[in-house]
């Protein structure tokens, strides 16, 4: 019996986690629920699951629940307890699936607390890259990758390559090329002197997965694969041009991996984040998802195509970034963080994302991002930068 902490419970991955729990009852137990301030939902999901702990960061919020949860579930709050809930001894796996830079620490407690971890949360690596993976090296933690193309991407490397996430050059091992697929988003075609005017419930409306709101805006903007893009950079310890986008609407090819000899071994499925899921949390075993397999004679045609980088700007800032260092994706990751969330409270248009994200990228590359506390400063003062230059109309 694994015991698993759930960072993120009652978010859109959250979900797909606990579904994939149910299924399979006999080998998971639930440890502890986290979330930011979801009491209803939380209620409910401890009533079901019984974990030791649920957690919510938010006090007020923590309090109605421990009212309402009376003694069955010890309730804590305050992000200290997000990083204890992953580092107690009585847990196995951490699923760590926090939207945005709060999932770094808890993340980092559970690697140095040897778990097996389920990285949905790609903000916490792209923010701190190589500290992130030193840390992971240094300890014995096992961390599976659940974002679909980097499972899919792991799921097609050769098992050295499995065994040593972040520190295994891919040539060695006669692989050339990870070919990253991205649908495009729900503007893939859309006019670009529309998107001016597209509100957040249509870049909200992803045409093949459903998912949290600032991911599916990422999605739209596609700073989602630009993300994906520097995550996989360090995930699987490539050079930075060893990685090409391609753009799939069809989200059936979840990516791929182009060895040395010709073949392109790639992972395929419906758009369902439990496959990916369960994956990470058996590997190297299989267990039943809930997800129907795919029904080739049913499949429309696949298509393939570059990148439009005037269309999605966004997806170019985050390359150009990972090529600037770490103080240059740390600040990216933040501004968009701040950019999204003003795009979703209407404060901002859809296209000044990737201009806001762009300023606070030219300003703050240059800052050191080597230690914890260096990251959390470029991470803060890019927060702050974003959001003055929202007051102030872009101009400082
Ligand atoms: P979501 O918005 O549906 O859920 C987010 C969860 O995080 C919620 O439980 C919320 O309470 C919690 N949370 C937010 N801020 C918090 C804070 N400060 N402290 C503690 N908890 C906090 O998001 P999601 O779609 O489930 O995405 C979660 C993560 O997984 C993101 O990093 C996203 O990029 C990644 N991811 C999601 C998908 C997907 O299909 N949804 C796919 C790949 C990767
Ligand atoms: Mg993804």
């Amino acid at each position: 019996m694994q015991s698993i902490s759930i960072l993120g419970a009652t978010g859109s991955i959250g979900d797909s986690t606990l579904d994939v729990i149910r299924r399979n009852k006999n080998a998971y137990q639930v440890f502890a629920l986290a979330a930011n301030n979801n009491v209803e939902k939380m209620v409910k999901l401890c009533h079901e699951f019984k974990p030791t702990y649920a957690v919510l960061v938010n006090e007020q919020a923590a309090k109605e629940l421990s009212i309402l949860l009376g003694t069955a579930t010890i309730v804590l709050t305050g992000i200290d307890a997000l990083s204890d809930i992953c580092s107690d001894e009585r847990v196995d796996v951490v699923m760590s699936a926090i939207v945005g830079a709060a999932g770094l620490l808890p993340t980092l407690a559970a690697i140095r607390s040897n778990k097996r971890i389920l990285l949905a949360n790609k903000e916490s690596l792209v923010m701190s890259g190589q500290l992130f993976i030193n840390e992971l090296r240094q300890s014995s933690a096992v961390l599976v990758p659940v974002d679909s193309e980097h499972n899919a991407i792991f799921q097609s490397l050769p098992s050295q390559a499995q065994e040593q996430l972040g520190y295994c050059g891919l040539k060695s091992l006669g692989i050339e090329k990870l070919l990253l697929t991205g649908s495009g988003g729900p503007f893939l075609t859309k006019a670009l002197n529309e998107l001016d005017d597209v509100t957040p419930d249509e870049a909200c409306a992803h045409p093949n997965w459903s998912m949290g709101r600032k991911i599916s805006v990422d999605s739209a903007t596609m700073m989602n694969k630009g993300l994906e893009y520097i995550e996989a950079r360090w995930l699987f310890d490539t050079s930075i041009d060893q990685i090409e986008v391609v753009i799939h609407p069809q989200s059936v090819i979840h990516s791929m991996v182009q060895y040395i000899d010709g073949s392109v071994i790639s992972q395929m499925g419906n758009p369902d984040m439990r496959t990916p899921i369960a994956y990470a949390m058996a590997y190297p075993d299989r267990i039943d998802a809930g997800v129907a397999p795919l029904n080739f004679s049913q499949l429309s045609n696949f298509s393939f195509f570059e990148p439009d980088y005037q269309r999605f700007p966004c997806l170019k800032l985050a390359i150009d970034a990972c090529y600037m260092g770490q103080g240059a994706t740390t600040a990216l990751n933040a501004a968009n963080e701040i950019s999204v969330a003003a795009f979703l409270n209407k404060n901002i248009k859809f296209t000044d994302i990737a201009k806001l994200n762009e300023q606070v990228l030219m300003k703050m590359a240059v800052e050191k991002a080597n230690c914890i506390e260096s990251i959390l400063s470029v991470d803060k003062q890019s927060r702050l930068l974003a959001s003055q230059l929202i007051q102030r109309d872009f101009s400082l």
